[in-house]
C-alpha cells in the first residue's frame, strides 16, 4: 500500500504532517488550534474525525499544543512517551497511549512508526520512520545535533522531512538575545542549514526519493539559503526532489512506494 506524506505546515507557530496508507490517517505533531486543523484537514479532503491517531514528537507548543483539543473535540487518540504527557499534564496510564523509544508502533495499512530519540532542549523528543511496504519515509524535527543511531536509521529511506531551522550567520548577526542564540545553536536547540546539509551527506543515497525541509525559522533563516545550503552538501548524489514547507499549507503530498514516483503540487 503506498504511504503519502503532507505537511499540514511547518515553524515555530505550529506544526503537523499527514500519514496517509490506505484508510489509516496518522498525524504527526498536532501544534495548531483546533480551527487550523479543521481547515487544513478540509482543505486536503479530510475531515478530523477520520485521522486515527495523533502521534507527538515531544511537549513543545508547537508541535503538541493542539493535542488536547483534537482529543476532546474529534475523539482522536494521542500517543507519546511518558515525559512528554506529564509536560502536556496528561495523565500518563490513563489519557495517552505510551510508547518508548526504539518500540515499534503497528497501525493499519500495513504503517508502523519507530520512535528514535533525538537531543533538545529539555524534551524527550523522537525522531520518526514511518514503515510501509518495504519502504520507509522519516519525519525529524527539533534536534540540536545528530547521532550516529539516527543517522543508521535515516540511510536507506525513500522519503526524509527535516529540521532546517537557521542560517548560521543570521542567526548570529539577527535579533535574538546572545542567551537564545547559543540556546538554539547549541547541541540541544535546533539544526542549522549546514548541520542539516552535513547530516544529510551521510545519509542520503539514490533510493532517497524526496527530501523536505521543515521548520525554518521566520527570523534566522530563508528558504533559498536552506535549499542552496542543502543542494551544496548534497552534491551530485541526490537526484529526487527537494521542497520546503513553511507555516501554510498544506503544501506537498509525497508518495512513496508506487512505481512511478509522484509528487503532487497541492497549492
Ligand atoms: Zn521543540
Ligand atoms: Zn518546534
Amino acid at each position: 500500500m503506498p504511504l503519502s506524506i503532507t505537511h499540514l505546515g511547518s515553524g515555530s507557530r505550529g506544526n503537523a504532517t499527514l500519514l496517509q496508507s490506505g484508510e489509516t490517517k496518522i498525524l504527526i505533531d498536532q501544534g495548531f488550534s483546533g480551527r487550523q486543523l479543521n481547515k487544513r484537514l478540509n482543505m486536503i479532503e479530510v475531515e478530523p474525525e477520520q485521522i486515527d491517531a495523533i502521534v507527538l514528537t515531544h511537549h513543545h507548543g508547537d508541535h503538541a499544543g493542539g493535542a488536547g483539543i483534537a482529543n476532546r473535540r474529534w475523539n482522536i487518540p494521542v500517543h507519546c512517551n511518558f515525559r512528554t504527557a506529564e509536560k502536556l499534564g496528561f495523565d500518563p496510564l490513563n489519557d495517552v497511549e505510551l510508547f518508548e523509544s526504539l518500540q515499534r508502533m503497528e497501525f493499519g495499512g500495513g504503517l508502523s512508526l519507530l520512535p528514535v530519540p533525538v537531543p533538545h532542549d529539555g524534551a524527550d523528543n523522537v525522531a520518526f520512520i514511518a514503515s510501509c511496504d518495504g519502504q520507509r519515509a522519516a519525519v525529524v524535527t527539533d534536534l540540536g545535533s545528530t547521532t550516529e543511531e539516527l543517522a543508521s536509521h535515516l540511510r536507506g529511506c525513500t522519503h526524509i522531512s527535516i529540521e532546517s531551522n537557521y542560517d548560521h550567520g543570521r542567526l548570529w548577526r539577527g535579533p535574538y538575545a546572545t542567551s537564545l542564540k547559543h540556546r538554539i545553536s547549541s547541541d540541544e536547540g535546533h539544526l542549522s542549514n549546514d548541520q542539516t546539509g552535513e547530516l544529510l551527506a551521510d545519509v542520503v543515497s539514490r533510493k532517497t526519493q524526496s527530501l523536505v525541509l521543515t521548520h525554518l525559522s521566520q527570523e534566522n533563516n530563508l528558504p533559498h539559503l536552506a535549499e542552496s545550503t542543502i543542494l551544496y552538501h548534497l552534491d551530485e548524489v541526490f537526484q529526487g526532489d527537494i521542497a520546503i514547507s513553511l507555516q501554510d499549507g498544506p503544501e506537498f503530498t509525497h508518495w512513496i512506494g508506487q512505481s512511478e514516483k509522484e509528487t503532487e503540487l497541492r497549492i
